[in-house]
């Protein structure tokens, strides 16, 4: 990924028909958590309204308490994949907890003739886990969101992304998603997309941000703007190539992280403000 000294090649790389790089820019508008059916056609019928080809739906969540919603697993994924078909949405971002949900996600795409695509994420928690990031580096289908540790030097991050690389994976994107520390307050990490600039230095990787768990709420500005939107505005300024970010039909109703989620009457407006911040980048 850029981190041996004799590895000079290309950043970037292309997964069904969408293109990740260092310069260009994809937006993961979606579910924190898959819920219902309707709430996923509502969200993958306005991405399709607004050209929008990638989505992040949550099947398998890892929560911090074991008696809060768990994610509907593999039960959700064929309905998940044939509405994302309907609607022309090529690759969802989906986090896996364990190497079986690999097998769950390819077989389940097999049986419906791959109506979509998934980036495989790899969330804060387990950025360490070693074991997986082998598991998912060994596979070459899918491509691999990795998030930043939460309470890691970046260095350590980026060594974690080297494990899918060096196990044969080098299609990543690394994902900052703020920094856990009371230093963080009021926001629910500390937002650190001042690092942006940093890995693509240090890297070749494609840099995502995301906003809605480093804010981790609907706070607004004085002059009205929401803080999500803020930082993302800093994170695409400070050359983010990926966004990857919460909406809801019902952020009230949602079982994960409602009061982060955008509203879908807030995506038009997001959509055009992130494209205004990428072209002045
Ligand atoms: C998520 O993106 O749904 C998530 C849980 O993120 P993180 O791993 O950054 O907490």
């Amino acid at each position: 990924l850029g981190r041996h000294k004799d590895d000079r090649r290309q950043s970037g790389f292309s997964y069904n028909g969408v293109e990740f790089s260092q310069s260009n820019l994809n937006v993961f508008a979606g579910l924190c958590a898959v819920d219902i059916p309707e709430h996923v056609e509502i969200m993958m019928q306005a991405l399709e309204e607004h050209g929008q080809v990638c989505t992040r739906m949550g099947a398998y969540k890892p929560r911090t308490n074991p008696y809060s919603f768990q994610g509907h697993g593999k039960g959700c994924l064929p309905w998940v994949f044939e509405k994302a078909g309907k609607h022309g949405i090529k690759v969802i971002a989906m986090e896996i907890t364990h190497e079986s949900h690999i097998e769950e996600i390819d077989a389940c795409l097999e049986a419906l003739g791959r109506p979509t695509g998934v980036m495989l994420q790899v969330g804060t928690r387990n950025t360490q886990n070693f074991e997986l990031l082998k598991a998912i580096g060994r596979q070459s289908t899918y491509p691999v969101l990795l998030k930043r540790g939460f309470g890691i030097t970046l260095n350590e991050s980026l060594n974690a992304a080297e494990y899918l690389a060096s196990e044969g994976n080098a299609n990543v994107v690394f994902c900052l998603r703020g920094m856990k520390t009371e230093a963080g307050q009021p926001h629910r990490n500390m937002v650190d997309f001042a690092h942006v600039p940093a890995v693509k230095r240090l890297t070749r990787m494609p840099v995502c941000v995301d906003p809605s768990h480093s804010v981790g709420s609907r706070d607004k500005s004085p002059d009205g703007i929401l803080d999500v939107m803020h930082a993302t505005a800093q994170g695409v300024i400070a050359g983010a190539n990926m966004v990857l970010v919460d909406f809801h039909p019902k952020p009230e109703k949602a079982l994960v992280d409602g009061p982060q989620a955008l509203l879908m009457s807030e995506l038009p407006a997001f959509l055009e403000d992130v494209q205004l911040c990428h072209d002045t980048w």
